[in-house]
């Protein structure tokens, strides 16, 4: 089998999974207590936090340990409405965001705030201007993920901040930055980000852990209610062992960006030339997005019946992204770029990590090859 899924979930460096199980086994205490034990747990986390911020080029205190990227998600958005709803009820986002953002911002709805929900080009890309004259008096945040996690869109961060900031220098400019994050260079100062969040599995690193960068001078309302861990914003013991792997996988991660960059981005750009010869693909990714994600439709069929047929030839790859490929409705994101009904249903997701190599990729074009040409008649049918 060959893992084609990279932007759902990662393969933990060898390195994570051994720190993670020597934490467990020799630093178990609370960092909580006040005996020797506690405080020996203390200092593994303010190591990682430390580490953490050094890989943004942040201070430790604006590093907020959590649970993921749905977490900092949550608390970055909902956080805001709550702390900062007495000087504006207005919040911009955009039509493409994961659920964590998208649906937070609906549940606000329902709570007497008002959302705007930009909409994108043909490429997935929302336009700057529209940013800053979308932006009001009352407008307490501004939410634009980097990366797209279903096509790999890249948006324009250092000019929607700018946007952001001469519009409104109050606003909040909250970036998801999931996708991007080792796979792209993070410029967190000039893109004049306030609130920036992360998720360790998807850079190598433990589930259930993430870090959500907030701006020195920026106020969070906590979500939960409890202890005064991570400085009473995010109450409850900290998952130590994972923290300390998430800052290794961290750090590992932005020391290879430039590799990733290059080695990763050529396995795309082959990719993508081989869907550009074959004409009954349709590509909704670019060259001058993410060098990991491809998103290809092939209308006419399912894109489950595509993503079965290659996982038959050990290809394994999604359909939408992990967290809502087991919806039937057609991709939001897919829509927002003015795709049919029919190639935002018949989409799948090719995304790559540095575990694969140039054969698997001539594996995966053989693959794809022969799944296209089986398939192509029930598609005919199909579309008759
Ligand atoms: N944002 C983006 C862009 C993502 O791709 C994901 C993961 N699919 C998340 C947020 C949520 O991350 P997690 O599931 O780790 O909480």
């Amino acid at each position: 089998m060959i893992y084609w899924d990279h932007a759902a979930s990662t393969p933990p460096y060898d390195e994570v999974i051994q720190t993670m199980t020597e934490v467990m086994k020799k630093h178990y205490g609370n960092p909580s207590s006040i005996h020797r034990m506690g405080e020996d747990a203390a200092r593994l986390i303010k190591r990682a936090r430390e580490v953490c911020a050094a890989s943004l080029h942040v201070k430790p205190p604006e590093v907020i340990l959590t649970t993921g990227a749905t977490e900092g998600n949550n608390m970055a958005i909902k956080g805001t409405a709550m702390q900062y709803g007495s000087r504006g009820k207005h919040i911009i986002t955009t039509q493409i965001e994961h659920p964590s953002v998208y649906d937070s911002c609906l549940e606000l709805e329902k709570h007497g705030y008002e959302v705007t929900y930009l909409p994108v080009d043909s490429k997935g890309m929302v336009n700057p201007s529209e940013v800053a004259s979308t932006v009001r008096k009352d407008t307490i945040l501004v939410s634009v993920m980097h990366v797209n996690n279903e096509t790999g869109a890249v948006q324009p961060l250092a000019e929607i901040g700018q946007a952001v900031k001469q519009a409104n220098p109050l606003t909040i400019f909250h970036i998801d930055g999931v996708q991007g994050f080792g796979k792209l260079p993070v410029q967190l100062e000039e893109w004049k980000a306030d609130l920036y969040t992360l998720s360790a599995h998807k850079i190598r690193g433990p589930k259930g852990t993430g870090v959500l960068y907030k701006r020195e001078g920026i106020t969070l309302h906590p979500l939960l209610s409890g202890g005064k861990q991570e400085s009473g914003l995010r109450a409850g013991t900290e998952n130590i062992p994972g923290f300390v792997a998430m800052s290794k996988a961290m750090r590992m991660a932005a020391e290879q960006t430039d590799t990733f960059m290059r080695e990763v981005g050529a396995l795309k750009s082959a990719l993508l030339a081989w869907i550009r010869k074959t004409p009954s693909l349709e590509l909704n990714s670019f060259e001058e997005g993410a060098p990991h994600i491809v998103n290809v439709s092939f209308p006419g069929m399912k894109a489950e019946v595509l993503l079965h047929t290659l996982e038959e030839h050990g290809m394994l790859v999604s359909t939408k992204s992990a967290c809502s490929s087991k919806t039937a409705e057609p991709s939001r994101v897919l829509l927002a770029m003015g795709r049919s009904g029919d190639a935002a249903s018949s989409a799948i997701r090719i995304s790559m990590g540095m575990t694969n190599t140039q054969q698997d990729l001539d594996r995966l074009l053989a693959a794809l090859e022969t799944a296209v040409n089986r398939l192509q008649p029930l598609r005919q049918e199909g579309m008759k």
